[in-house]
């Protein structure tokens, strides 16, 4: 056995002794097989569920946008930019809309600032422990912070929307190279100017995988190019533009 299996073997059974200690009587099965199954075992029942929603990214997606959905738009709240500290708004149109965050819609401690829905224990997001109330020091659910990382930074997760596409360019039709790039199919800046009126839980789907896909290269400059070339003849005024 090499030195680096029998560090991983005496880690893992630290990990793994640590995590039953810790672990309640109720626990998502899915996360606990997971965990187990990892070749770093995670020694908490936090990160146990990080690391499961960190290995199903796609899903966390799905279910942010649908916790979303339970939530829906807050009464009177409209997309909006700022770039005041505090004033929960983001600076740009790049990043997702998140009025939970905003001070005036935010339904306070318990509940997740990304989806507005109860947090319960461990960052869950049902009431598995029957607690009837969340889990008042939480802030977010393990999920949704796995989906906001990815609608923020979703080029870090190529790998797995490709095999998602089956290694096909969805633009051509042809086998993805190495140097495949992600790319939103309505682009973010038109997000703002043709949609930012669309309902809340509708909008995130233009950060999640439903406005995603990997594209060759070559396809993805051309395309770049293309909308470089519209938002230069928006700027001249040539096409009406309401973006500031
Ligand atoms: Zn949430």
């Amino acid at each position: 056995m090499t030195s680096g299996s029998e560090w991983r073997e005496t880690r893992n059974a630290r990990s793994r002794a640590r995590l039953e200690r810790a672990l309640p009587a109720i626990f998502p099965g899915q996360v606990l097989h997971h965990a187990l199954s990892r070749p770093l075992i995670p020694p908490t029942p936090r990160l146990a569920v990080e690391s499961y929603w960190r290995a199903h990214i796609l899903r966390a997606d799905r279910l942010a946008r649908a916790l979303a959905a339970r939530s829906g738009e807050p009464e009177g709240w409209t997309w909006r930019l700022g770039a005041e500290k505090g004033s929960g708004l983001a600076a740009t149109f790049r990043m997702p809309p998140s009025p939970y965050r905003e001070p005036a819609h935010t339904r306070g401690r318990g509940h997740c600032c990304i989806c507005g829905q109860p947090v319960f224990r461990f960052g869950w997001h049902t009431d598995l422990w029957g607690a009837g109330v969340p889990n008042k020091n939480a802030a977010w659910h393990s999920a949704c912070v796995t989906a906001w990382k990815f609608w923020v930074a979703p080029s870090d997760q190529v790998k797995v929307l490709k095999a998602h596409q089956r290694h096909r360019c969805s633009a051509s039709g042809k086998r993805l190279f190495k140097t495949a790039e992600v790319d939103h199919r309505v682009p973010l800046y038109r997000v703002w100017r043709e949609h930012r009126g669309d309902p809340w839980p509708m909008l995130l789907g233009f950060w999640g995988a439903p406005n995603l896909q990997v594209v060759n290269r070559i396809v993805h400059v051309e395309k770049c190019g293309e909308e470089a070339g519209e938002r230069a003849r928006l700027r001249q005024g040539l096409i009406p533009d309401v973006e500031a």
